[in-house]
């Protein structure tokens, strides 16, 4: 490798000074903990979405256990989603008690496969024991929208909840009679949003769960801070002696002020990562449509992804790990594919009850993509190095 080849790693967030100083902004005014730069973040994500009610959280896990709650996702019930998605999503289903049943995705999307959502819930119901389906949580995948419109028209006829996993989605659209809609406006009940750093912003961790549903929001605030009656800002700034009670159980799922200033400031940033994001997946495209068997993702019409990954199958001759390694080697980071929940030893004691024996499109999807470097500051001779590499090793 010559000296000026640096690695090319596979994301790097877009963050700089003006974070900085929003982060001092916070830490100067003595109030560092959720306050009022959480409460303008909140507003503005709202707004950039188009969504009645926005409440932050200390990260997108704890937005999708509170999502759950809210909905009524108790112990034993069963809830709908994806193997094929960061194990998070799982996860937050079992931290309610209850139990994942995961439908396959379709392979060009990522996403989960509409027509198969329906064997779910009947499987279900015909179960003699006390579980029954009580909502469905759907994932973007990779910031590409899932076909929502189709998913709802489930939802309704079962009259089930349907929860967003937007952590990857922000800034991506769907067409939503006749206009583009941003994902987050909720279409479903409710969104929730990941500010990790290898999403498309960051607060170095955080979440965002949405909802028009005023009493789901104020049940938020109240989870996401112990179940506290009184938030700390309100006793803070009262000229008499308040004391809180705490009405529920709750949780610490705060956002800190000094995150939420960093926030508002990528924010501000969005648009121009979205569009710049959006250049560079379209450019990977053409670049490298000539690769005889390499799959490349493309967005539905109704669809417009943020392209938080850009992730391509591999030709059936290549080895998923060996294509990483020679990448590696010349110095560019790649991923695997999404890794599917199910072959995970934390998911295999009861592998049976997940539906892991019907899960092939989910396994081959992980198996057989990669994901390539894609992020704001990427230079286009940086891109063209990863389609040459990539051209080399699918080629030989
Ligand atoms: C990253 C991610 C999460 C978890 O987000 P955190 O903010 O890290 O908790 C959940 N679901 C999906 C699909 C993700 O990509």
């Amino acid at each position: 490798m010559s000296e000026q080849m640096q690695n090319l790693p596979i994301a790097k967030p877009w963050i700089g000074e003006p974070e900085a100083e929003a982060a001092k902004r916070a830490i100067m005014s003595g109030w560092v903990t959720q306050g009022p730069e959480v409460a303008e973040f909140e507003q503005e994500f709202a707004a950039y979405v188009g969504a009645n009610y926005a409440c932050a959280v200390s990260n997108c896990t704890t937005a999708l256990h509170l999502a759950l709650l809210a909905v009524g996702v108790q112990p034993h019930d069963e809830v709908i989603t994806v193997s094929h998605s960061y194990i998070a999503t799982a996860n937050s289903i079992r931290y309610c008690g209850a139990i994942p049943v995961f439908i396959d995705i379709e392979p060009q999307t990522y996403n989960i496969n509409p027509v198969l959502i329906e064997d779910g819930i009947s499987d279900s119901l015909r179960d003699s024991s006390a579980s029954r389906t009580r909502a469905i949580l759907v994932v973007h995948q990779m910031g590409m929208p899932c076909d929502l419109k189709a998913i709802l028209d489930i939802a309704h006829r079962y009259n089930l909840p349907v929860i967003e996993d937007a952590a990857c989605a922000i800034g991506s659209e769907i067409l939503w009679d006749g206009k583009w809609e941003k994902i987050g406006k909720p279409h479903g009940d409710i969104a929730c949003f990941s500010f990790h750093p290898r999403k498309v912003i960051t607060t170095g961790d955080g979440g965002m769960i949405i909802t028009n549903n005023s009493e789901w929001d104020q049940k938020f605030r109240l989870w996401r801070q112990h179940g506290m009656s009184i938030p700390d800002t309100v006793r803070h700034g009262a000229k008499q002696v308040i004391f809180e009670s705490y009405p529920i159980l709750g949780y610490n799922y705060r956002m800190t002020d000094i995150q939420a200033a960093v926030g508002r400031e990528q924010l501000k940033r969005l648009p121009e990562i979205v569009e710049r994001r959006r250049y560079l997946a379209e450019r990977y495209y053409h670049k490298l449509a000539d690769i005889p068997g390499l799959k490349l993702p493309t967005e539905p019409a109704w669809a417009k992804s943020n392209w938080q990954s850009y992730c391509v199958r591999l030709p059936d001759s290549c080895n998923q790990r060996q294509v990483m390694q020679v990448m590696l080697d010349a110095g560019v980071a790649t991923r695997r594919g999404i890794m599917c929940a199910h072959p995970e030893p934390a998911y295999q004691m009861e592998n049976g009850l997940y539906g892991g024996d019907r899960l092939t499109e989910s396994e081959q999807a992980q198996d057989q993509s990669i994901i390539l470097p894609l992020f704001h500051q990427m230079s286009e001779q940086e891109q063209d190095r990863v389609v040459e590499i990539l051209k080399r090793v699918c080629l030989v």
